[in-house]
């Protein structure tokens, strides 16, 4: 079994967050340091350590995870002039918390990642 990380007491509310949105399901809330004008963070309630410890099983709840960042991407304002959604996967790509989550960010233009 993978261990909990920080954001399971953020899921849990035992430690304070900028909490945006939270269902059974998923949790959102704004990044502690945030690389954009708008940077949330939407998380699953169940612990999945990395992108490659999703099972068929999670594919609803991943699905989640990005109605439920178009929608924060609507109240925050970035809809139309654009955002973009990441998830890192271990260390060559940045993950420094094991508990899955994408990155919501936007507010700017934000610079190319592939040319
Ligand atoms: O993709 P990666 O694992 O690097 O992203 C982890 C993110 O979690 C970072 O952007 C970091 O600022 C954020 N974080 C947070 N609140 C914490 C710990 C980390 O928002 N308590």
């Amino acid at each position: 079994m993978p261990e909990e990380t920080i954001f399971r007491k953020i899921i849990d509310k035992e430690i304070p967050s900028d909490m945006l949105y939270q269902d059974q399901y998923v949790t959102a809330f704004r990044d502690i340091s945030p690389q954009a004008p708008v940077h949330i963070l939407i998380i699953p309630n169940k612990l999945i350590a990395t992108a490659n410890d999703i099972e068929v099983e999670d594919e609803f709840l991943i699905g989640k995870m990005y109605t439920v960042a178009k929608q924060l991407a609507k109240q925050e304002g970035i809809a139309e002039s654009g955002y973009r959604l990441i998830m890192n996967c271990n260390s060559d790509g940045g993950q420094e918390v094991y508990h899955i989550h994408l990155h919501l960010l936007g507010g700017k233009t934000l610079g190319k990642l592939i040319a």
